[in-house]
């Protein structure tokens, strides 16, 4: 642990964000965890803040009706970030069996992990089947597997379908599942199709769920609504139908947008729970359980990536400054740059701030390729070589999404807290891979 000095009226926790990654910045350089030779990149999750918003999560769906907060572990899948939402009260949700694998390592239990691959194969069926995880099946062909693994006895998981209730998409195609052609889930309004789930869960007394999915990042909030409004709606229709209560639970997915411009928070779940109560009433008339799978709108503001410029250079008459930051940590960023912008803060080589006129620069990466940029064109202070850059809001599928191109190692990911008078202690979430771990090519 490092003493800083106490920052004048407030402690750490209450400072404000960007005071905050300063901070912690500070108090990583001077205990060694960034260095300009030895760790020239790293991660870092604010476990305070992940503590407030999941907070604020359970307070916007208080309950009755009984809600499970899944963590969709793609979003940040370390087993100690993992371990660290369990412990806070959330479950788990998992798209792949390395994933239900982290979720159980993190010691999340059965009932509280829900397992959502559109490619499930039947010996991840079967595991999840005699675990007693939730599955949500994607498609008719799956629901045949399932009810042959079944066969006459009685389901241990909860099982439901996740619906597509196909109604167009948000602004990045790659993030919106709802739409007419998606590979996601069972269209509710192609011909036929609607009828024929209807039918399935006519067959099948064991489905007692519905799950939808409408998007991520991209989608308003009024989309994602409607879009859990439908499922909802179909629900209804399954119990008025079968003259029985057969569906007990709405999986209402997550894609809770968030705002990577600027600090001040966008839309928050009390919004969101607003809106489905304008939306969908009945999800919260108390026939239901609801479950969520929120993964962005819980990580990303709660972490962030820092890198130590190495030098800069002018070209075409344009400051770059070449970092250790770029594909390998920011991989959508660097590739889908016009959807994933991120903000960039300048730092002196101590971490404090960097003030100075703005200067417009581009800020690249170490990969050997001409787009590993972060940003181009930016005004920012002008960096120089030992200065250190911020990239805020990469708590959520930054750290996993790591990309393995010029064998560029992974960096350390370590987890904040912040003591009342502003002490800031360190705990390691993943070791920095060191590249004489990775295999070394021959010839
Ligand atoms: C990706 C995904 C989520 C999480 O989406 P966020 O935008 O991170 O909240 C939840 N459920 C499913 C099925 C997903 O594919």
């Amino acid at each position: 642990m490092t003493d800083l000095p106490a920052p004048e009226s407030s402690p750490g926790p209450a400072l404000r964000p960007a005071a905050r990654r300063e901070h912690v910045l500070r108090a990583a350089v001077q205990q060694g965890l960034l260095h300009g030779e030895r760790a020239v990149l790293a991660g870092f999750v604010d476990f305070d803040g992940v503590a407030a918003t999941v907070a604020s999560l359970h307070r916007a769906f208080p309950g009755p009706p009984r809600v499970l907060h899944a963590f969709a572990a793609k979003a940040n899948s370390l087993v100690p970030v993992l371990a660290e939402l369990e412990r806070l009260g959330m479950g788990c949700e998992a798209a792949t069996a390395g994933e239900l694998a982290r979720a159980v390592a993190a010691g999340f239990p059965p009932e509280r992990i829900v397992f959502d691959s559109p490619a499930k194969t039947v010996a991840e069926l079967r595991w999840a089947l005699a675990a007693g995880v939730a599955v949500n099946a994607d498609s008719f062909q799956e629901l045949t597997r399932i009810a042959a693994l079944l066969g006459d006895g009685p389901a241990r998981s909860p099982i439901g379908v996740r619906v597509n209730p196909q109604l167009g998409g948000g602004t990045i195609d790659a993030m919106s599942t709802a739409t007419r052609h998606s590979k996601f889930g069972i269209p509710l309004t192609d011909p036929g199709s609607r009828e024929k789930l209807l039918a399935a869960y006519q067959d099948h007394p064991w489905l007692t769920r519905v799950h939808t999915h409408v998007g991520s990042q991209g989608c308003p909030l009024e989309l994602i609504a409607r879009g859990v409004a439908q499922a909802v709606a179909f629900a209804d229709e399954v119990n008025r139908r079968l003259g029985r209560r057969q569906v007990t639970g709405i999986d209402i997915g997550g894609g809770l947008p968030v705002d990577f411009t600027g600090d001040e928070a966008g839309p928050g779940f009390g919004d969101y729970a607003a809106a489905l109560r304008a939306h969908a009433p009945t999800l919260f008339d108390g026939g239901y359980g609801i479950v969520t799978e929120f993964g962005r709108s819980v990580l990303a503001k709660n972490g962030f990536t820092a890198a130590y410029v190495e030098y800069t250079k002018h070209a075409g008459g344009r400051p770059v400054a070449i970092t250790h930051a770029g594909v390998q940590v920011a991989t959508r960023t660097v590739f889908a740059p016009d959807s994933w912008p991120l903000r960039i803060e300048a730092h002196r080589p101590d971490g404090r701030a960097k003030d100075g006129p703005p200067v417009r620069q581009d800020v690249a990466g170490p990969a050997c390729f001409a787009g590993d940029l972060l940003a181009r064109d930016r005004a920012l202070p002008e960096l120089a070589p030992g200065d250190l850059v911020v990239l805020p809001d990469t708590g959520a599928y930054y750290f996993s999404t790591p990309f393995h191109y010029n064998s560029l190692p992974e960096p350390a990911v370590h987890g904040v807290r912040t003591g009342p008078g502003g002490e800031v202690s360190f705990e390691e979430i993943r070791p920095a891979q060191s590249p004489g771990e990775l295999p070394l090519p021959v010839g």
